[in-house]
């Protein structure tokens, strides 16, 4: 393996377009510099496109769309295994430049290469599933209702997990029938385009998937604008969740969410402290260092425990290493991007202004590393922990997005409850117990799209995920995974 010395010293790659099958710059011809989140370095560019790259993506979409539809699924099905094979065949390739662009630890960016190529194999699957329904309402008519693939669909895509993302979203859609229009992250969009280069050895048709690079103001604002696209799926926070909502308010397109979160993760007396321990620490520091939609960024431990616990969490998070995401022995990465840095440490500045006290962490990378380390210059914050008198705190209210959790103590089950649910989000919950009772009792009173219980952060694509409230509109993975990306069609044959 390279050092990461020899890694920063390397000369920057570009990375064209995907947009008909042909690789190619931004028409602009401007580019953006894609950042190494480890050492603060550049060492790679992307097309920043616009609203022209976005309207060839979008007719060479929908040129190749029809001829997919129509092939029997049976056939798409194989053509989307086969791309699974060839994304384990350069899974080390794309774990690696993954880990690179947006610095997820080698432990987590590995295996989602693996993972997520078993999910294109369950999707493709799922290819040769849709059904629709006949309705007997009349004895000289044949009434069916039947479903079909939108058409141009477009997908927008976070940073935290883009790869993950990308094969999950674009496979799906492809599956359904319909040809795709991938805006990735601007500051993570070289692992998608990798990706991307394999679907022609795998025999993805030209032009089905079409990747174009760019800001979201720019790049995903005209792809949501098109008129040759029929449905956003979108992935992101909710801030911007709610701006693609309003401009869509114009074409009424459709509309698929997956938003923010704040999710709590409660410990009661009566769990095994060491795995909750293990489970709350995993679930907002070790699980992408806190950049996860999921991740449990309110801690809520019950009284009796409560100073036991907190030092069962200060040994797991003191035990977590920061470094070079390529290193195998690395266990937290550092934050994606600059702005991104910026963000968590004002929230290290100002959640003791509001009351906040610090229980362990607090540092950022000038005071993690040595002055001599490349790492110094990346954008690194060690696993924090505040104690807070209330949940009404700006730092328990705001999705933070990093490795920062807060923590409060209750009384009572009630009490847990109305503490949790005191947010707009509704994205995830953990609950660690002995009790089934209470387990069963909370899980059907937690307002969360995800209950798990003496657990966190377990997903599978055979299992439906998504958000209530404000943390998205519907589901996906599990058994109607194709629903996102399929329209209803109800058909009257009068034949008597
Ligand atoms: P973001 O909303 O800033 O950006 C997401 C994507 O949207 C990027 O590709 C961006 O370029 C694009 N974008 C930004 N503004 C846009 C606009 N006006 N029009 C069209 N596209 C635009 O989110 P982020 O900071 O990249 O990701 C973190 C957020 O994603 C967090 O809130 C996290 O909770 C959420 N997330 C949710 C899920 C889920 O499944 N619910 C999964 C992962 C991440």
């Amino acid at each position: 393996m390279t050092t990461l010395e020899e890694r920063t010293a390397a000369a920057v790659e570009d990375h064209p377009h995907l947009i008909g099958g042909e690789f190619r710059p931004a028409r602009s011809g401007e580019w953006l510099d894609s950042v190494n989140p480890a050492t603060g370095a550049v060492w790679a560019r992307i097309p920043a496109g616009d609203a022209g790259d976005v309207d060839d993506a979008v007719r060479a979409a929908a040129a190749a769309q029809p001829a997919w539809a129509a092939r029997p699924a049976m056939e798409r099905a194989v053509v989307l295994r086969r791309y699974a094979q060839v994304v384990r065949e350069h899974a080390e390739e794309l774990w690696r430049l993954d880990a690179t662009d947006n610095g997820r630890a080698a432990t987590e960016a590995r295996p989602a290469v693996l993972g997520g190529s078993m999910q294109v194999e369950f999707l493709a699957g799922l290819a040769e599933t849709v059904t629709g329904q006949t309705v007997s309402v009349r004895s000289d008519a044949l009434t069916y209702a039947a479903r079909e693939p939108y058409g141009v669909v477009g997908v927008i895509i976070p940073w935290n997990a883009p790869l993950a993302m990308f094969l999950a979203k674009a496979t799906a859609a492809l599956a359904a029938g319909n040809a795709v229009v991938v805006k990735p992250p601007e500051v993570a969009s070289v692992s998608i385009l990798a990706a991307a280069r394999l679907l022609a050895d795998a025999g993805v048709p030209d032009g089905l998937v079409n990747i174009v690079c760019g800001e979201g103001r720019t790049a995903g604002e005209a792809l949501v604008d098109h008129p040759g696209v029929a449905k956003i799926s979108f992935t992101g926070s909710t801030a911007t969740g709610r701006r693609i909502t309003q401009r869509s308010v114009v074409n009424l397109k459709a509309l698929g969410l997956e938003l923010g979160g704040k999710s709590p993760n409660i410990v009661f007396a009566d769990a095994d402290l060491e795995a909750a321990a293990a489970g709350v620490s995993a679930g907002i520091y070790t699980g992408s260092a806190g950049q996860a939609c999921i991740a449990g960024s309110r801690i809520l431990v019950q009284r009796d425990i409560y100073p036991r616990f907190l030092e069962a969490l200060r040994e797991k998070a003191a035990a977590i290493r920061l470094g070079d995401p390529l290193d195998p022995g690395t266990t937290m990465g550092p934050l994606a991007f600059d702005g991104q840095y910026a963000k968590v440490r004002g929230y290290l500045e100002s959640a003791p202004r509001e009351g906040a006290e610090t229980v362990f962490g607090g540092r950022a990378a000038d005071e993690l590393f040595p002055a001599d380390s490349p790492l110094r210059a990346g954008y690194f914050v060690e696993p924090t922990l505040f104690a807070v008198p209330h949940n009404g705190l700006g730092v328990c209210q705001e999705e933070i997005f990093g490795p920062v959790a807060t923590v409060q103590a209750f009384d009572t089950e009630e009490e847990a409850v109305a503490i949790a649910n005191d947010t707009v989000y509704g994205l995830a919950a953990g609950l660690w117990t002995s009790d089934l009772s209470r387990a069963h009792r909370l899980a059907a009173r937690l307002q969360a799209g995800s209950v798990w219980v003496n657990t966190y952060r377990a997903m599978h694509w055979a299992v439906p995920f998504g958000g209530q409230k404000q943390s998205g509109n519907r589901p996906s993975n599990g058994p109607d995974a194709l629903d996102e990306w399929l329209e209803h069609k109800t058909v009257w044959i009068q034949h008597g």
